[in-house]
């Protein structure tokens, strides 16, 4: 039997994946096993290949901080009936 021990990466602390192929089957078997969806990307730092939890093609569309909603305000013209 051969166990594959993973090493980490020294900047993200993930598991480091030599080929893109290895870390797609462990993405795969996490889907399998644990209903986690995982992303491969390929590091900067450390050359090899880590898995993600975020999609990394939606991971930079986030909303910036002044497009967020407003909390509407109370309809203008609102005028209290009298009796
Ligand atoms: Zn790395």
């Amino acid at each position: 039997m051969h166990y594959f021990t993973p090493k980490r990466c020294a900047t993200s602390n993930k598991i480091m994946y030599h080929d893109k192929a290895q870390a797609q089957y462990a993405a795969d078997q996490s889907l399998i096993e644990r209903g986690a969806e995982l992303w491969v990307y390929r590091c900067e730092f450390c050359g090899t290949w880590h898995l993600t939890h975020r999609d990394p093609s939606t991971s930079y569309a986030h909303t910036p901080l002044n497009q967020q909603l407003k909390p509407r305000s109370r309809k203008k013209g609102y005028k209290p009936r009298r009796r």
